[in-house]
């Protein structure tokens, strides 16, 4: 997976990967350093800048302004790879959205259906564009839109008493 997002293999980059995709979840720096407590936080910071830049990871930012990281890579069976994302067996970027658990704060990646139009940091031009018509016509000229995010709140499985 690193060397199909142009990344050199490095012990460091290969923990780090190992522990994310481990998780349901995605994580935040401090639970990767519980998990990977002899790396150093640093080198765990810029790993994960690394990974994101490449494409191999995203980034997602709570509420309280927190970081929470995520391989890129299907999320289900059945989600149709988009034909605009780069040709990296296992890896893709899609559009997605997460569910945040309202009592324990963690956030899973869910799949968006084909047909919403939402559009997220990680999409292509045309839904960032539909966006920017939004603002501009709401705002006026001159605010630059980037992409937005979905989120569905809600209580995960853990955190719902059976
Ligand atoms: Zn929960
Ligand atoms: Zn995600």
């Amino acid at each position: 997976m690193l060397a199909a997002c142009g990344l050199r293999v490095t012990q460091a980059r290969l923990d780090t990967v190992r522990t994310l995709l481990d998780s349901q979840t995605a994580m935040t720096h401090q639970q990767m350093q519980s998990r990977l407590p002899a790396m150093d936080r640093v080198t765990l910071y810029r790993t994960l800048d690394s990974l994101t830049d490449a494409g191999l990871a995203h980034r997602i930012t709570d509420d309280s302004r927190v970081a929470h990281y995520r391989v890129n890579r299907q999320h289900s069976a059945g989600m149709a790879r988009p034909a605009d994302s780069p040709a990296s067996p296992g890896i893709h970027v899609h559009r997605h959205g997460h569910f945040k658990c309202e009592t324990c704060g963690e956030l899973f990646c869910i799949d968006l259906p084909d047909d919403t139009v939402f559009a997220l940091n990680e999409t292509p031009t045309p839904w960032r564009s539909f966006w920017q018509q939004v603002v501009t016509r709401t705002l006026g000229p001159g605010f630059q839109a980037s992409g937005c995010e979905f989120t569905v709140r809600g209580v995960c499985t853990r955190c719902t008493p059976l």
